[in-house]
C-alpha cells in the first residue's frame, strides 16, 4: 500500500467519498494516528451501514440505533472491515470527524493533526487477524508518507477521549498491532 501525498489517497483502498470532512488547519502537520472500533448496529459485521452513515444515508426507520447516529455528521479517513479490505473515506490532507472532543498530550481537537482508523468490531469481540494485518500495511504507508507518524503515535480513540469514549476497547491487542506494524514498517523502509 501506497499514500499519494499530492492527492491523500491511499493507493489500492477502496473509495467512497464522505462529505463531512473540511480543511485541516494552515501549518498543521499530520502526527497522530487514532484506531476506532465501530460496528453498525453494534455487534454486527458486513453490512453496508457505515459506508450509509458516513455518507448521511443512514435509514434512521431500519433500527433504533440507527435513529439515534443518522443525524450525526461523522467520517473517518479509512475503515478496515473484517476481512481486512480498507476503504478511505476522507483524504489524509483533509481532517477527517472521527475523533470529536478529544486531547493528546494536553494538545486538544485531535482531528485536526490526526489520521483516523476504524477497525470494524465491538470493544469485546476479537479483532480478526486480517484487519491487523490491514491496519500494520497502512500504518506503515502513512509513516513512509508523513515524517512526523511513526508507530510510536498510535492511540486509541479511548486515549484521546477518556470517559467519553471506549474503542477500540480491551479486545483490542495492542503487542500485536504494535509486533506486526513494526515489522510492516521495517519492509516498506528497506522497499
Ligand atoms: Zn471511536
Amino acid at each position: 500500500m501506497q499514500v499519494d501525498l499530492e492527492s491523500g489517497l491511499l493507493r489500492g483502498a477502496r473509495q467512497i467519498a464522505s462529505p463531512n470532512f473540511d480543511s485541516r488547519p494552515a501549518g498543521v502537520e499530520t502526527d497522530l494516528i487514532v484506531v476506532h472500533g465501530i460496528s453498525l448496529p453494534p455487534g454486527e459485521f458486513g453490512g453496508p451501514w457505515i459506508d450509509r452513515l458516513f455518507t448521511n444515508t443512514l435509514p434512521p426507520q431500519q433500527h433504533p440505533y440507527f435513529a439515534e447516529v443518522a443525524p450525526l455528521r461523522v467520517s473517518s479517513h479509512l475503515v478496515l472491515d473484517r476481512d481486512g479490505k480498507v476503504t478511505q473515506y476522507v483524504r489524509f490532507t483533509d481532517r477527517a470527524w472521527h475523533a470529536g472532543k478529544s486531547v493528546y498530550k494536553q494538545r486538544e481537537a485531535c482531528n485536526d493533526y490526526s489520521v483516523g482508523v476504524e477497525l470494524e468490531g465491538t470493544d469485546t469481540l476479537p479483532y480478526a487477524a486480517a484487519q491487523y494485518g490491514a491496519l500494520a500495511e497502512v500504518v506503515a504507508a502513512l509513516c513512509a508518507a508523513h515524517p512526523r507518524l511513526s508507530a510510536r503515535r498510535l492511540v486509541g480513540h479511548s486515549d484521546i477521549a477518556p470517559g467519553r469514549k471506549t474503542d477500540p476497547g480491551p479486545a483490542f491487542d495492542w503487542p500485536r498491532a504494535r509486533r506486526l506494524i513494526a515489522s510492516a514498517c521495517r519492509r516498506t523502509r528497506r522497499r
